[in-house]
């Protein structure tokens, strides 16, 4: 349903403006090497007055100052007010882990290392700043969180994913939403969220970006849908497309997914947008339309709202051609630009599209570095810890010496990953001065005679791929891992780490000391060469502004650890199974008859992670052995610090259909909870499961919860129940 002043607007416009409030350009088009000339006002009166166009987006090359910000929108903004009907521009920015198109805002833990964390409070924490400081910068749209479902870990989007898990992915994104967006888009303190992409994207065949995928709808589905239906339960305004192809049909052009699921099975009533050139790839990349006018034809009939042309004009051009010619129908072009002007309308742009100084007053706390170096902790995941070598101690319990080696050691990229005040992140030259390399954040707690250390921030540097020559030093910090990198550029085609690492491992090895291997990457990069002869294997994914500090309060116990993997961290390259794999992918007979149950064999499991203390679990108790289709099953259990340090902890719940019509997982995760113990604290966790919770889709392709027993555990506890339909 439209306002009444949407309704009004929407009337009052010419077809031409119509069209073009479905276009949306790249700010790329506009200025000239990046700054405002009076060649780029004169772009602008184009773009605004001559092709009307209703939305821009992004940066040029870099981040920006906010002078800046406000110079590009301020001039937007003064050039909507000379036309007609004065409707402000729609501006939208990947603000990925934080603004991270401002300079000098905080930036946080890509999702992949959040979603390690398991704590929803600091996730929305991170979401707040990334809003406020978004805000604070003019901009009222993120495209944000990416709800993609990580299962194919060469994708080089991997660490924009909340991991492998269906549940953890909504459930994560879902907090994500719910932080940007409040109660109210017109507020100063927050954007409008996008959910993105829009289905399937995460699974290309070859792993390579935006290349086919192959998805069977039930898997779509079960595991794909789930976290964008959640997100559009919980109100989300816009969604984005994803890029690629699903068997065969580049969902761009899929009316089926664009409008039969989205809007008539999920009931979104948001903004449908395109990802980057999206219509006319359909042209040029998928080969489905045989003209850039024909693309626009069936992506804007598939369900497309807006479309992120963004370099070309021809879009309006064409789409008005269309109406004209009745290929598009003008209901289509109604719906779609109602829905761009209710979002105008409740960002408050309709109001007021200026600068809103409230806002401008929220960039930059204090307090955000806070949260940014929390949110830094709690993901840092513990992979190995032998013989208790962390917390690293020197001798007589003093300070050690160290060698600090590896081109993550001395580098920011590679601790930020994508979408760091550069699209790829790699640039360290745009990175605010004051932040840490993991060796600056070394020697500010050892002191710098305690450091021995030459690696610096050029990935290819020699030096990153050496050892210092000495005798005297107690341990070996290897940091290692991939440099930043986002989409297509960071295709690779295998997952084994970089040899000239593995080489670089084998010499420290040699030196006989402790070797502390730290990983700063997006996707997990095979290890397994070097993990057994590893002291310690530290997985700080892309821990953001403040890794390099929770990194080094990690190794000193300053931090206790507590992040738990949210994916399957694989053994081989070429070895994938995830978590919630099918009984029948752990069954291998080596000989005829002879059955082992070797089919899962990750390098580390879904779920694992170490801890400085111990707990220990007790009191596992479940309401109902048997239960209906209006039950509600109540499990609680008490988990305790046995320990003598304070320490955080993961409780996750789990369930596994015992039989069913289509082949059951042999672990799904159903709800998780994070508890801050004292050392000999413990407390109580609760959850609760209904028929819905256990349930999947058949072969029908419909969600069913089928009648039979399921089992339901927690650590070690577990109790069988049954449904009785
Ligand atoms: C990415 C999107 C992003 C868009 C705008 C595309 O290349 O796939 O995730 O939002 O660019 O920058």
């Amino acid at each position: 349903m439209l306002s009444t002043r949407v309704k009004s607007l929407l009337d009052s416009l010419s077809l031409e403006e119509k069209v073009g409030q479905m276009a949306q350009l790249t700010i790329n088009v506009i200025l000239e090497e990046g700054s405002f000339t009076e060649a780029s006002l004169e772009k602008i009166r184009f773009a605004i007055k001559e092709k009307k166009i209703g939305s821009m987006l992004n940066v040029l090359v870099h981040a920006y100052d906010l002078p800046t910000w406000d110079g590009i929108l301020s001039k937007l903004n003064a050039v909507t007010k000379e036309t007609e009907h004065q409707i402000p521009i729609l501006y939208g920015i990947d603000s990925i882990h934080g603004a991270n198109y401002t300079q000098d805002s905080t930036l946080f833990p890509h999702n992949i290392g959040l979603a390690a964390s398991r704590n929803d409070e600091l996730v929305a924490k991170g979401a707040r700043v990334s809003a406020l400081e978004t805000r604070a910068s003019g901009i009222r749209w993120t495209f944000d969180p990416v709800l993609d479902v990580g299962r194919q870990p060469l994708w080089s989007r991997f660490e924009e994913t909340f991991g492998e898990d269906t549940y953890l992915c909504g459930r994560m994104g879902g907090v994500t939403i719910r932080a940007y967006e409040g109660d109210d888009l017109s507020s100063p303190q927050n954007v409008a969220s996008c959910m993105k992409h829009f289905l399937g994207y995460s699974h290309p065949a070859s792993g390579k970006d935006r290349t086919p995928a192959y998805i069977p709808e039930i898997q779509l589905r079960e595991i794909f849908l789930p976290p964008f239906a959640h997100a559009i339960s919980l109100g989300s305004s816009t969604i984005m497309i994803n890029s690629g192809e699903i068997n065969g049909t580049p969902v761009h052009g899929n009316k089926y997914l664009l409008t039969d699921v989205l809007r008539d099975e999920l009931g979104f009533e948001g903004l449908v947008v395109t990802d980057w050139e999206d219509i006319i790839r359909l042209h040029t990349r998928h080969k489905i339309a045989t003209s850039i006018k024909d693309a626009i034809r069936i992506g804007i009939n598939a369900g497309i709202d807006m479309s992120m042309t963004p370099f070309d004009f021809d879009f309006v051009t064409l789409l008005f051609e269309l109406v004209e010619e009745g290929q598009v129908p003008i209901s289509r072009i109604d719906e779609a630009v109602g829905r761009i002007l209710t979002l105008k309308e409740k960002l408050g742009l309709l109001d007021n599209p200026s600068l809103e100084p409230e806002a401008r007053a929220n960039f930059g706390l204090n307090k955000y570095k806070e949260i940014a170096l929390e949110s830094a902790r709690e993901t840092i995941t513990l992979l190995k810890n032998d013989e208790q070598v962390l917390p690293l101690d020197g001798p007589l319990g003093g300070y050690p010496k160290v060698i600090l080696a590896g081109p993550c050691a001395n580098s920011l990229a590679p601790l930020h990953g994508s979408w760091s005040f550069t699209w790829q992140g790699e640039d360290n030259s745009y990175y605010p001065s004051s932040t840490q390399t993991i060796r600056e954040a070394l020697e500010d707690k050892l002191g710098a005679n305690q450091v021995l250390c030459m690696a610096d921030d050029d990935w290819e540097s020699p030096q990153n791929y050496l050892l210092p020559h000495s005798n005297n030093f107690d341990a070996v910090i290897l940091c290692l891992g991939e440099n930043a990198y986002a989409e297509s550029p960071g295709s690779i085609d295998d997952l084994e780490l970089d040899p000239r690492q593995i080489q670089l491992a084998n010499k420290a090895f040699i030196t006989g000391r402790p070797v502390i291997v730290v990983l700063c990457q997006g996707r997990p990069r095979i290890i397994r060469a070097i993990a057994d002869q590893a002291k310690a294997i530290i997985l700080a994914y892309r821990p953001g502004s403040q890794g390099a500090r929770a990194i080094v309060e990690t190794i000193f116990g300053d931090h206790n650890p507590s992040g738990i993997l949210p994916f399957s961290y694989p053994r081989w390259s070429g070895d994938h199974i995830p978590y919630d794999h099918k009984f029948s992918a752990i069954v291998q007979e080596p000989t005829p008859g002879n059955i082992v149950f070797e089919g899962y064999k990750p390098q580390f499991p879904f779920g694992f992670g170490l801890s400085y203390t111990s707990f220990e679990f007790s009191d596992f108790k479940v309401s109902k052995q048997e239960f209906g289709p209006d039950d509600k099953i109540e499990i609680s259990i008490t988990v305790k610090n046995t320990g003598a340090r304070d320490g955080n902890k993961a409780v996750e719940l789990y369930s596994k259909d015992l039989f069913a019509s289509v082949s059951p997982s042999q672990k799904r995760l159903r709800a998780y909870e994070k508890v801050a113990l004292k050392a000999g604290e413990w407390k109580e966790v609760r959850f609760e499961l209904g028929p819905e919770d256990l349930s999947f889709i058949n072969t029908d392709l419909e969600r069913v919860t089928e009648a039979g027993k399921f089992e339901i555990w927690i650590d070690e506890f577990l109790e069988e129940i049954e449904y009785t339909g």
